[in-house]
């Protein structure tokens, strides 16, 4: 009786702090949606992760035992942990999309691990009990959880190769056919599984489906590219989340599933605004639609392109009465956030009214410009999104892009053979005056050219963005 009441107490206790690593979960979480107190809010999601893990060790107990293999845990908590945070002091910010796909791939790797590892124990067992099949709750949860793992470590990689540049698109009308094709026979298989009679040690149809579920990964992310990464991006790490859930459900273990729940839904938000941004549905998007429809707005071979001195541009921008500075990939890249700041601040100084035009895929991560700008201290405030710059741009004077360029591209709006047909754009061209600075006339991420750049309105102003910043500065001090 004793121990029965000591157990029972163990497993509140337990429980108790399953919930607390909830509810700092769903705090952390809430805090990271403003720049001001994201940092606070990832602390505190870390810290429900660690009360989670150490209350699991502490108190968890099955058939009267503790967990027995602490050291093991400790050290691969360790070893971990020292490359989650060896690899986030050394990433560059440009870099933290690939660090993220790398992380949540693994994420994926583990929930499909547990399903590998628990379907034999199940499996066994079934059959030592005479089951006539491994339908039933624990078998959907390890099945779904190795599915949706094995596909989201799979296309996480593919997804990181593609954004260090080291993966081109593959781009073949047929993979759409591929594709479905493979999503349906992983549903069957997973069907053929479930209604499998259990037989010990009978493991290689979960081998063959795991190894189903990583080439689907694989020829999943394979077409999706240019402009579309973004929503890749945010679904996979929701798939993340639903197979770490599916873990929970296994284990009955509350701030997993809580965990997972939360990245899964949160995942899916984000994939819902990302294809709103980008005016696509998730099926186009999916199926690989991107890029396949014809190589547009090729012509720019007799165009003139128009650039602009340094000292024009001092003087264009200190006699103006408001500018939108527009931030993308670029400025990361040259990591020109702060000047770009103190080129805001001189401006201001001088009774410039400048505000930054933030477009919700500028940059290569959901809400990359920004961080940037928080980074170097813009106030929050100076950011707008997009529909409200874009209201903005009839009195506008400049319109500043900065190292952005898919962005700002107006074939979205004005070339229905565009691949970015369709996606909403800074209207950059709605101001009286445009300038861009970049180092040449190569195109952005999407990989198309920008007619934006030979525009009347539009002037060039080459370079890097960090080196012409400096000099522009130096040009508006000296006036
Ligand atoms: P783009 O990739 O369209 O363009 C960036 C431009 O920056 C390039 O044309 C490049 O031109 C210029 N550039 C690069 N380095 C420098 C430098 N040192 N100094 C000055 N300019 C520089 O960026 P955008 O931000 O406009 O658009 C983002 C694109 O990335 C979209 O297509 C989006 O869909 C995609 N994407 C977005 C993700 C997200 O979540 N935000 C994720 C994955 C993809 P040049 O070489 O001539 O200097």
């Amino acid at each position: 009786m004793d121990n029965f009441i000591s157990i029972a107490n163990q497993i509140s206790i337990l429980e108790i702090s399953y919930l607390l690593a909830s509810v700092l979960f769903i705090l952390g979480l809430k805090k990271l949606s403003h720049p001001a107190t994201a940092r606070a809010g990832n602390l505190w999601a870390a810290a429900g992760m660690g009360a989670a893990i150490l209350f699991t060790i502490l108190f968890h107990v099955k058939e009267g035992k503790h967990i027995n293999n602490v050291p093991l845990i400790l050290i691969a908590l360790a070893i971990g942990s020292f490359i989650g945070w060896y690899a986030s002091k050394k990433v560059k910010m440009t870099a933290m999309p690939q660090m993220v796909s790398i992380f949540n791939g693994m994420g994926g790797a583990c929930a499909a691990l547990i399903s590998l590892m628990e379907f034999p124990k199940m499996q066994n067992a079934m059959a030592a009990a005479g089951d006539v099949h491994m339908l039933g709750g624990e078998g959907i949860a390890i099945l779904l959880g190795l599915m949706i793992g094995g596909v989201s470590f799979a296309g996480s990689m593919i997804a990181f190769g593609k954004l260090d540049g080291r993966i081109g698109d593959i781009k073949h009308p047929i993979l759409r056919i591929v594709n479905l094709t493979f999503l349906v026979v992983l549903f069957v298989a997973l069907a053929l599984i479930l209604f499998m009679q259990p037989q010990t040690d009978n493991n290689w149809p979960i081998y063959l489906f795991a190894i189903a579920a990583l080439i689907y990964g694989v020829t999943f992310v394979m077409p999706i590219g240019g402009a579309d990464m973004p929503v890749v991006i945010s679904l996979l790490n929701s798939f993340t989340g639903v197979a770490a859930a599916m873990g929970g459900f296994l284990y009955g273990n509350q701030a997993m599933l809580t965990g997972g729940i939360l990245v899964g839904s949160s995942g899916t938000i984000l994939t819902i605004l990302m294809c709103k941004a980008m005016n696509r549905s998730l099926l186009n998007v999916i199926i690989g639609a991107f890029g396949v429809a014809g190589a547009a707005g090729t012509e720019d071979g007799d165009k003139t392109v128009k650039e602009i001195s340094l000292s024009d541009a001092a003087v264009l921008l200190s006699y103006s009465q408001k500018i939108f500075i527009v931030p993308g990939y670029g400025l990361a890249v040259a990591q020109a956030q702060h000047l770009c700041h103190e080129l805001d601040n001189l401006l201001a100084s001088k009774g410039v009214e400048v505000k930054y035009a933030i477009h919700p895929v500028a940059g290569r991560m959901p809400g990359h410009m920004n961080v940037l700008l928080a980074e170097a201290d813009v106030p929050y405030e100076k950011l707008v999104e997009m529909e409200d710059a874009n209201n903005e741009m009839g009195n506008t004077d400049v319109v500043i892009v900065i190292g952005a360029n898919d962005v700002v591209n107006p074939a979205a709006e004005d070339d229905p053979s565009s691949p970015i047909y369709g996606m909403p754009i800074i209207k950059a061209l709605d101001a009286k005056n445009v300038i861009v600075m970049k180092r040449s006339m190569a195109a952005g991420y999407a990989a198309i050219p920008n007619n934006l750049f030979y525009h009347q309105k539009n002037r060039m102003l080459f370079g890097d963005a960090k080196a012409t910043l400096q000099k522009l500065v130096a040009e508006i001090k000296s006036l």
